[in-house]
């Protein structure tokens, strides 16, 4: 693909190559982009998410469905979307979550789920991401919008197996940012859109809606069965059940109070367009993750010699006369160039030598990049390896050195003694805790949180249950989620509940 042409009129466009499709120029582009005003889509959603599976890169996890109401003024930058969730991951449960925002800012009203009820200014990140999505899902209003586009012909030998017929690719450019468009040969409608994004994990990836079931309303064609894949993983199943233009109700439904609201940040909203699928991909876990964090970063010693760096996702930091240890690694790379900024100054000469990894999530691993970019090694259970081996493989310069825990691990290249066990959890299949054995402490993530009023009784079980398993001698518990040290044994007396009957009462 070579030719590209700025389009006053998005109709007008330069073919390559041979064999031009008629039904393309069927779609009068330039009417659709001055005709439809708003469109309004109902919709029931699956939503799926890869890097939360209990086994390192197994079949993405099954983690919500939601009926979802969406009006949009693609030309105005507006936009209202209503989602009745299902919640079955990270905890079972029930939520309604609704957005009304232009383009810059906007309102986030929600009841249900871990957050409670709450009416609050929309992040930024979440209004770059959701319009993103808008744009993605609806490709014929994607084509009459683009600022620039390129057309070309041929099979797409790459992904025959998609579709035999000869694809016509659309390149096209919106909001600064090049999407692909491929129309199928037979229907000449859409058969795909896609685009590339951040991945905390894997850099640069691909993120892909395949579009079936068109139906023509009033007389422009909609796809009503969406698939979205993110690097060929299944993120999302969507079946349409309606969708209007022009509808009479939808200035009402737009309508949103500006000037109550503070001032939307370009910054984030780049940040969240630029990873829409991160973002949108846990909507129902609330919104701690639409934020980088890298304004709250404190190293904070909690015992001598090691510090806890609090966050919704903690930090632990071992130190060593030969060296620093990291435990976990946040959910972005923007919090760890801070936190790396941060121990520089604190340990000038002292090198960072393990990145202990409790387990792959990637709240937990998302920032690991640049830590292992300094020259740490990655230490994480043995049945992660595979999965990370690859990923290391596949998008970093540098030969990473892993170091992989069975049972038991004991490493001494800090000059400070760490273990880190095993602990079997229906939360993750490679799950590992660090201890720091002249301390007696023991760092976890997500089985159980200090000093939180609620523990997940399943999760917290496994975790006692390994301490018990091996003998670790356990006075001091610190975790990637809570606050500050509990004591070991831990007295959670009126504090361990199943997670639904927490749910249920609509306790926070
Ligand atoms: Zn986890």
């Amino acid at each position: 693909m070579s030719a590209w042409t700025k389009t006053g009129s998005a109709a007008v466009f330069i073919l390559v190559g041979s064999m031009a499709t008629v039904a393309t120029a069927q779609i009068d582009y330039d009417s659709i982009r001055n005709e439809i005003g708003t469109v309004s889509i109902e919709a029931r959603v699956q939503r799926f998410e890869p890097i939360q599976s209990v086994v390192a890169g197994a079949f993405p996890i099954h983690t919500s469905n939601y009926d979802v109401v969406a009006v949009w003024d693609p030309a105005g930058g507006r936009a209202h979307e209503s989602w009745d969730m299902e919640l079955i991951y990270p905890l079972p449960g029930e939520m309604q979550i609704s957005f009304t925002s232009n383009e810059t800012v906007g309102t986030r009203r929600q009841s249900g789920g871990l957050a409670g009820r709450s009416v609050e200014p929309m992040e930024s990140s979440r209004i770059g991401a959701n319009f993103k999505d808008l744009w993605l899902s609806n490709p014929i209003l994607l084509l009459a919008h683009a600022e620039q586009r390129a057309v070309s012909n041929g099979d797409r030998d790459d992904n025959g197996d998609r579709n035999d017929q000869p694809l016509e690719s659309h390149q096209l450019a919106l909001e600064g940012t090049e999407w692909l468009v491929e129309i199928d040969g037979t229907s000449g409608l859409p058969a795909s859109a896609s685009t590339t994004e951040n991945d905390p994990h894997r850099g640069r990836i691909e993120n892909r809606i395949d579009f079936s079931d068109w139906r023509d309303v009033d007389s422009i064609p909609f796809p009503f069965r969406l698939e979205q894949f993110t690097g060929d993983r299944l993120v999302r199943r969507e079946i349409r059940a309606g969708v209007d233009v022009n509808t009479e109700d939808a200035e009402s439904v737009l309508a949103f109070e500006v000037s109550e609201l503070p001032p939307g940040d370009p910054a984030m909203r780049r940040w969240g367009w630029d990873m829409s699928h991160i973002v949108l991909k846990r909507a129902g876990g609330g919104n701690i993750g639409n934020y980088p964090q890298i304004d709250n970063v404190a190293i904070e010693e909690i015992a001598p010699g090691i510090f806890l760096v609090p966050s919704t996702h903690n930090n632990l930091i071992i130190e060593g006369p030969e060296g620093l240890a990291l435990v976990d690694a946040s959910w972005y790379p923007e919090r760890s160039h801070t936190l790396l900024a941060r121990m520089a100054e604190r340990w000038p000469e002292r090198p960072i030598r393990y990145l202990i990894l409790t387990h792959h999530h990637i709240d937990h691993t998302g920032g690991m990049r640049p830590v292992i970019e300094t020259g740490a090694s990655v230490v994480t259970s043995e049945k992660n390896a595979g999965y990370f081996r690859e990923v290391f493989e596949s998008t970093m310069a540098q030969d990473v050195n892993l170091i992989e825990v069975g049972q038991f691990l004991s490493l001494d290249g800090i000059g400070r003694e760490i273990h880190a066990y095993d602990v079997y959890t229906e939360h993750a299949d490679g799950m590992i805790a660090a201890y720091v054995p002249d301390e007696k402490l023991l760092f976890n993530a997500d089985l159980f949180s200090p000093n939180r009023p609620l523990q997940f009784s399943l999760w917290f079980d496994d975790l006692m249950n390994a301490i018990d398993w091996h003998g670790i001698d356990v006075e001091k518990h610190v975790g990637g989620h809570g606050s500050g040290i509990a004591a070991h044994p831990v007295d959670v007396s009126g504090h361990t509940m199943p997670v639904i009957r927490r749910l249920e009462t609509g306790a926070n």
